[in-house]
């Protein structure tokens, strides 16, 4: 039996527990993915859930918000991709010992390929992109997108917030620039610009209808926009860009995709994307 879940605070809204009971009756495996919410101020919790791990009750925990970093100091080992990034979305037992990974960083950079590819008369040498946001998600991307070739420029309102982002990767200090979340800042690269990237919450609830792209200044001419927001799929922010004649898709992909790297992680079932993609579609 194998016993899949997430823990986090609040989960009410994950659609984490459907595609991995659609992994899991795809490969024919007995099991099941719970939610395991911890409250803020009971972090023994977690600390429980990582006990039950180690004596096997349970195969393997997904981690998201607000514990992708606490949890780190509680694990015996990192890989070096979470090690790098400073953060954890999956925990697995390799050789006994309680290991943090991290499925975003790829999980982003497969889809991003995929959207990628469907528009290769964008792919270019020079490949400047703009993010928006510092939090979590965006030091996956960061991570992801120093790996494929990319320079990064991270637009966040807390200047120290882009700082500690830059100071996270030094060894990539040179293919990273901070810039003021502000459109004048904004109207000065963008002619530089293949791919803007939303880390920030703008769009979805309760921010829905909100975007991180100010109004009145015009969408980058050679980019295409990968917003990480995935509910609702169509964010302001990915109308607008499609308004403009522009390639935009949102973050439902990169869900599925961590989603199946980190089933894989810890089944060794690799599931076509296809399916997962179907099944959610039909929800
Ligand atoms: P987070 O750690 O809270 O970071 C959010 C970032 O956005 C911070 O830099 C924050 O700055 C900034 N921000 C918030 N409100 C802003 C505003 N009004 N104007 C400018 N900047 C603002 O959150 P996260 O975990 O990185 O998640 C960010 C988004 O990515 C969420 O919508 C989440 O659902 C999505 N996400 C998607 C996936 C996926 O698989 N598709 C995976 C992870 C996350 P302050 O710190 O100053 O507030």
């Amino acid at each position: 039996m194998i016993v899949l879940g997430l823990t986090g605070y609040p989960l009410g809204h994950s659609l984490s527990p459907r595609i991995h009971q659609v992994a899991l009756d795809h490969c024919d495996l007995k099991g099941n993915y719970a939610l395991y919410p911890v409250a803020p101020d009971n972090l023994q919790g977690l600390r429980e859930l990582l006990e039950q791990m180690r004596i096997g009750e349970i195969t393997g925990l997904n981690v998201t918000i607000p514990y992708k970093r606490t949890i780190m100091a509680w694990l015996d080992t990192l890989t070096p991709a979470a090690q790098a990034i400073g953060a954890v979305n999956t925990i697995f037992m390799q050789n006994g010992q309680l290991t943090g990974g991290n499925t975003d960083a790829p999980g982003f950079l497969a889809d991003l390929h995929k959207f990628l590819d469907s528009h290769a008369s964008r792919k270019k040498d020079a490949k400047y992109a703009l993010l928006l946001g510092a939090g979590g998600a965006a030091r996956a991307v960061t991570y992801a997108l120093l790996s494929d070739g990319w320079d990064v420029i991270i637009a966040a309102r807390r200047a120290e917030q882009a700082q500690m982002l830059v100071d996270q990767f030094p060894q990539s200090a040179e293919h990273m620039h901070t810039i003021p979340f502000e459109a004048s800042a904004f109207q000065n690269i963008t002619d530089d610009l293949l791919l803007v990237v939303n880390a920030t919450p703008l769009g979805m609830s309760p921010h829905v209808g909100k975007s991180p792209w100010p109004g009145d200044l015009p969408l980058p001419k050679r980019a295409v926009v990968y917003d990480l927001v995935y509910n609702p799929r169509e964010t302001r922010l990915v109308c607008s860009t499609r308004e403009a004649g522009l390639p935009a898709i949102c973050g439902f992909g990169m869900l599925v995709e961590q989603a199946a790297l980190a089933f894989e992680t810890w089944t060794g079932c690799c599931v076509p994307r296809e399916i997962l993609f179907a099944a959610m579609e039909e929800r």
